[in-house]
């Protein structure tokens, strides 16, 4: 079992089901020595309602963690941390709303591009009008750009554009080779996420090859369900230990204040 599920959210987001504590209750149950709750941040361009917090809502989203950090505290560790939007033009804004808290670590994730979020299932048809060679290339200098950015500790599911089953028809070894580059320069770590294997690609993020090149090019690694729901708290860890373990990785990554507090052998 791996000691530490990174990535789960709240139903502060609005499109998350259950307490924090029935989150921490299961990641007790599964024998999770650590969770981090990283509910999706305010979005620094326009408020979101339903797909991400409001800036507004910050401190109750500090309160509600910080509560269950000190009632469980005997039993397991909580950290306390953000899945933010990199949106270009917007990193000074970012900067400061993470700053607001201190936040565990940040994952930075890519769910849109020029404006379409291209993950959500309420907007899947827009594919159709999309170049899939396309979506992924943007969404790899997208990736690149987040990291460069310096605002964030890992990299949110790294090859999230594939979550509807579409995949590029040329060979992108090459960007994904030039990304794991510029995530290891700008050290930032990757997160195996668990949640693709609940979604119609029924795969993790990233695909064994990328996460491959990504353990070639030396990025570390955190791990993650991306729970919506308590019941998936730890889900699949075990096939998620194997896939890292076949990527060659040895250790994952644990923080605190935004600095790695330890590394793990896994
Ligand atoms: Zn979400
Ligand atoms: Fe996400
Ligand atoms: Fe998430
Ligand atoms: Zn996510």
């Amino acid at each position: 079992m791996i000691y530490a599920d990174y990535h789960m959210h709240t139903p502060l987001c609005g499109h998350a089901t259950g307490s924090p504590e029935e989150y921490v209750q299961q990641g007790i149950k599964v024998g999770l020595k650590e969770i981090g709750f990283s509910d999706h941040a305010p979005m620094v361009h326009q408020r979101m309602p339903g797909i991400t917090m409001d800036f507004d809502e910050l401190p109750a989203y500090q309160r509600m963690i910080e509560d269950v950090q000190k009632r469980f505290q005997a039993q397991i560790n909580i950290k306390v941390a953000l899945e933010a939007d990199f949106i270009p033009g917007f990193e000074a804004k970012t900067k400061e709303m993470i700053a607001s808290y201190p936040y565990d670590y940040i994952i930075g994730s890519v769910h849109f591009i020029d404006d379409w979020a291209f993950d959500d299932p309420s907007v899947r048809e827009y594919w159709k009008k999309h170049d899939v060679n396309e979506v992924y290339r943007k969404y790899y200098a997208l990736l690149k750009k987040s990291a460069q950015s310096g605002l964030f500790d890992i990299i949110g599911h790294c090859d999230l554009p594939k979550k509807f089953g579409a995949r590029p028809s040329v060979d992108l070894t090459e960007e994904i080779r030039s990304t794991a580059k510029v995530f290891k320069n700008c050290g930032v770590a990757v997160e195996i996420n668990t949640a693709g294997l609940r979604k119609p690609v029924a795969e993790m993020y990233p695909a064994p090859n990328c996460l491959k090149i990504y353990r070639e090019a030396g990025v570390p690694l955190t791990f993650g369900s991306d729970a919506h729901d308590p019941v998936d708290v730890g889900k699949d860890f075990d096939k998620a230990t194997a896939l890292a373990t076949s990527a060659g990785y040895t250790e994952c990554l644990i923080f605190k204040q935004r600095k790695v507090e330890r590394k793990i052998k896994i």
